[in-house]
């Protein structure tokens, strides 16, 4: 029988490191909807127009009282899922086999139903809204069109900010990014393989454009103790927070620390009643 189960959809425990846990008796990973269908409804097809919210869904949520405590009037919406980057340290490429988007018609439907049920701001959830920026291009050039009147934020990555797509993005309604920018430097690049900083614009031209267009730019750097192989570069990650905060962006100097899944010594227990389901 099973007693506890882990739909883990973030940071909690990838399998295998989910078995370090004597009580998780099983992990549904990835884009989990189908295998847990499997577990609860056997038979049942999950598509893809099974992951939107219409008006129905939202009438059934008490919606004056998440407004009460969340006056932006915000919701979360996913426009796609997975990374196209691998970054060492990150959940996503071990969580998704790959990235893909939803489809823009799908995504308008329900930003468009959005004012009817009093929602003023979107947050696109999803890890990279830029995976694609033709399609990231397409669907922005669609919500101006849409002409609701929902402002949006996202996350993105650094590379893919071109002007053009920066000045799309706000003029389809975007007011905030999210972006890691997390290695600075040679020495951690190459431990977190990532090197976002490579590019021929400079970082303090980026969110100057962001800004120009309406965007408020957050850029999170990661701090390594000295311990760690990255650690040589803690005071150019410093200097570089500095820098973007200096410029207009907000900053966040993320502590690197390991996580309880991945305890340097751990032993993995052969002798449990673990199932893991990947979704088909
Ligand atoms: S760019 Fe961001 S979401 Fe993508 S793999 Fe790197 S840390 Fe993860």
């Amino acid at each position: 029988m099973t007693n506890s189960w882990f739909v883990a959809p973030l940071f909690v425990v990838p399998p295998p490191k989910a078995i370090l846990y004597p009580w998780v008796d099983a992990v549904l990973c990835g884009e989990g909807e189908q295998a847990l269908a499997d577990f609860l409804k056997p038979g049942v097809q999950i598509e893809d127009k099974d992951l939107q919210f219409s008006l129905e869904h939202l009438g059934e949520l008490h919606l004056p009282a998440y407004f009460h405590v969340n006056p932006r009037r915000m919701v979360n919406l996913e426009a796609g899922r997975g990374c196209i980057f691998r970054c060492a340290f990150c959940y996503s490429p071990g969580h998704y086999s790959s990235a893909r988007n939803f489809p823009i018609q799908k995504v308008l439907e329900q930003v468009g139903q959005f004012p009817k049920a009093g929602i003023a701001h979107v947050w696109f959830v999803e890890d990279n809204f830029l995976n694609n920026p033709s399609h990231a291009k397409e669907l922005c050039r669609e919500l101006e069109l849409l002409q609701c009147g929902v402002t949006w934020s996202c996350y993105a990555t650094f590379p893919q900010l071109s002007q053009d797509v920066i000045e799309i993005m706000g003029r389809a309604g975007c007011t905030e990014v999210f972006c890691g920018i997390d290695a600075v430097g040679t020495v951690a690049e190459r431990a977190f393989q990532k090197a976002f900083l490579r590019g021929s614009n400079p970082m303090t031209t980026k969110i100057h454009q962001l800004t120009s267009a309406g965007i408020k730019p957050t850029f999170a750097f990661l701090a390594a103790p000295p311990s760690h192989q990255a650690g040589a570069g803690f005071n150019d990650s410093v200097l570089a927070a500095l820098e973007a905060q200096v410029a207009g962006a907000n900053t966040l100097l993320n502590p690197l620390s390991l996580t309880p899944v991945r305890p340097p010594t751990a032993k993995v227990p052969t002798d449990l009643n673990l199932t893991v389901r990947w979704p088909k």
